[in-house]
């Protein structure tokens, strides 16, 4: 079987066009707004429309481009499954909003209910899937396992036998290239203020809270701001004397053509992460590469982050080499008045890696004989920023009193992007939004918690 020609040619650049375009700024800035968003990834722009929505007057200011850092080029998953318990209640809300989304946005995203399934490569493995049924239980999630056989019914023509897996139908996929531009487009219509190529260079405070932002074209006042500055988080809050630890990882990504349907939804095996695209094709990760560049903050934050290492040791690969240097080379303070480390780099655009990228061309043809010469159509890389628990970081800053954090999502913050987008604007605006952010306290990593990696019931 070889793959199908195309119904018609996929754009080349089709990922990449949502970052590789002409920076605009802006014609003008207003003066003044009742909360400033730093960041246009898809927890800034969900945050812009659900508070724009509550007629909360909101301008939302991007350095390079909307969805141009990690909500741009994720793997698209919308998962429940396996989540850390914490994060399970606001997923779930996520999930009832991508449910009517793109009705909301008049868009099609790419969303789909067609299922996540995590195979497992041995019985040890099954089995500890199968303690996540606890959890899911709980949670009332329809997460079930499947054997053998079962998954043969899903997944086509894959040369593994894998012993079983545990999938649950109801997760989803989404295009991360499409959802967070028009989530930020309705955030527009519904009177939010979005302004790209306009970075941040920090905030002003009077009376001992937040009085406002400065912006590389001048100054917003504010009473609240949000930074959901993704990767750049932790920089933003040390300039004004916030510790915040945070490190990056990088993921190499591509997406083959068109194929014939191997399997719907997303899959987790045979050393890959693949999930089934909107133009029908896949998008294709390593299982678990991550890339860890050492830099400046791996040391000053080394020991809260000791215990993920721990955990994923055998899945990190640590290099050194110009990221050291180059985050050596950012002050610890700037001037206001002349171009900030956010303005130097509009958008994280890291190489993808090339020895990873052969390896998931030989972890398809392996794992789909039918495709002994897939070819990569595109191929990019992220930074994903993650924390200590791998769990994110949503609160009020007990330093800075009107200024709120949103970030450490960890690798997994696009499914529950717009979930958290509610949560957090109900946090700001001070409606009631049911779902408990107690646990994702900054405090927590100072206060003698324990550092709870992937939590359970
Ligand atoms: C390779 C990869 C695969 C992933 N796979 C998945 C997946 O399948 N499912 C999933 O749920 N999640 C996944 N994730 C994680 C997910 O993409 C992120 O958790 C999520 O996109 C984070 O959104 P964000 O809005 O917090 O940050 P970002 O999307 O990083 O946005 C932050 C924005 O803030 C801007 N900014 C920063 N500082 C300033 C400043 N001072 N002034 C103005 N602007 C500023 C940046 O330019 C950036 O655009 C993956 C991530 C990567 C990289």
């Amino acid at each position: 079987m070889a793959p199908p020609v195309p119904d018609k040619p996929v754009p080349d650049n089709l990922v990449s066009q949502t970052w590789e375009k002409p920076f605009f700024r802006p014609d003008n800035i207003p003066d003044a707004a009742d909360v400033v968003i730093i960041g246009g990834g898809i927890v800034g722009v969900s945050t812009a429309y659900f508070l724009a929505k509550a007629g909360i007057k909101v301008v939302l200011c991007e350095k390079g481009h909307i969805a141009g850092e990690q909500s741009g080029r994720n793997w698209g998953w919308v998962r429940k499954q396996c989540r850390d318990a914490r994060e399970l209640p606001m997923m779930i809300d996520s999930m009832n909003i991508w449910t009517s989304l793109e009705k909301d946005l008049g868009e099609d995203v790419g969303f789909r209910r067609t299922g996540c399934i995590y195979a497992a490569k041995s019985e040890k493995e099954l089995a500890n899937y199968e303690d996540w049924l606890k959890t899911a239980r709980h949670f009332g999630l329809d997460t079930r396992l499947l054997n053998a056989a079962e998954l043969k019914t899903h997944i086509h023509g894959a040369s593994e036998n894998w012993p079983g897996a545990l999938h649950t139908p109801s997760d989803g996929r989404a295009e991360p290239h499409l959802a967070a531009p028009a989530i930020a487009r309705a955030a527009i219509r519904a009177g939010a203020t979005i302004l790209t190529t306009c970075a941040v260079r920090g905030m002003e405070q009077s009376a001992g809270r937040v009085s406002g932002v400065i912006t590389e074209y001048g100054t917003i006042k504010a009473q609240q701001v949000l930074c959901a500055g993704g990767a750049w988080t932790s920089l933003f809050c040390r300039f004004h004397g916030i510790r915040l630890p945070q490190l990056k990882v990088k993921g190499t990504v591509a997406r083959t053509e068109k194929l014939e349907k191997i399997f719907d939804g997303e899959l987790y095996g045979g050393g890959l992460g693949l999930r089934r695209r909107h133009d029908g094709g896949y998008t294709v990760a390593s299982e678990s590469y991550m890339n860890h560049s050492i830099t400046p903050s791996t040391f000053r934050y080394a020991l809260k982050f000791l215990p993920a290492f721990i955990e994923e040791f055998k899945h990190l690969h640590l290099t050194i080499g110009s990221d050291f240097f180059d985050e050596l080379s950012i002050p610890v303070r700037w001037p206001m008045d002349t171009p900030s480390p956010f303005e130097r780099t509009r958008v994280l655009n890291p190489d993808p890696d090339e020895d990873n990228l052969n390896v998931m061309q030989k972890a398809f043809a392996r794992l789909f004989p039918a495709y002994p010469d897939v070819k990569f159509a595109e191929s990019w890389a992220g930074m994903i920023e993650t924390t200590p628990d791998a769990v994110p970081v949503i609160c009020e800053s007990e330093k800075i009193p009107g200024f709120y954090i949103a970030t450490g999502f960890s690798g997994h913050g696009f499914g529950i992007g717009p979930g958290a987008g509610k949560a957090i604007a109900g946090m700001i605006s001070g409606q009631v939004g049911g779902i408990d952010l107690s646990p994702f306290q900054l405090k927590r990593y100072f206060d003698g918690s324990k550092i709870i990696l992937n939590q359970r019931i």
